[in-house]
């Protein structure tokens, strides 16, 4: 399904939907290009999830643990900045894919060899101040 003329106060609803649907779906892939407004979206899921975000990690690595008081561990990806999979490989992302934990990935198209089977594909265009936002389970 497509939602059409997102603006950001709409992000909180459609996160709000997007959870309530597919819960049962732990890897959601976020793709879009720079400034399309993955983070932003994945910002809203998190908060509405309630997350704490622990306090070790310096800056934004490849991947940022969350926690949520319903859903346990949350994973936040972004493979933008990697030069080879095999970076991804190496912090173990498939093994937070394979786990029950929820993982939201930006880049995914950076990491199309460990990719699991079953995903949701949210795709963000950009379409001057507003933006279309497509689901695919
Ligand atoms: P990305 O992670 O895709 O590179 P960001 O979320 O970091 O993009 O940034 C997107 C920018 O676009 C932010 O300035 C944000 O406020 C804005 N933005 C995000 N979603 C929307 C939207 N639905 N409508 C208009 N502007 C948006
Ligand atoms: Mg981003």
């Amino acid at each position: 399904m497509t939602y059409e003329n997102v603006v950001p106060s709409d992000l909180g609803g459609i996160a709000s939907a997007l959870l309530e649907a597919f819960a049962t779906t732990n890897v959601w892939l976020f793709y879009g290009e720079l400034g399309a407004g993955k983070t932003t979206l994945i910002k809203e899921i998190l908060q509405l999830l309630k997350t704490e975000e622990p306090g070790s990690s310096p800056s934004f690595s490849i991947v940022n643990e969350y926690f949520s008081p319903e859903l346990g561990s949350i994973f936040h990806f972004d493979f933008y900045r990697i030069e080879d999979q095999r970076e991804a490989m190496d912090i173990g992302c498939e093994e937070y894919f394979y786990s029950q934990a929820l993982c939201l990935v930006e880049w995914p198209e950076r990491i199309p060899d460990l990719l699991p089977e079953k995903s949701l594909k949210v795709h963000i265009s950009m379409r001057e101040d507003q933006r279309a936002i497509t689901v695919k389970a």
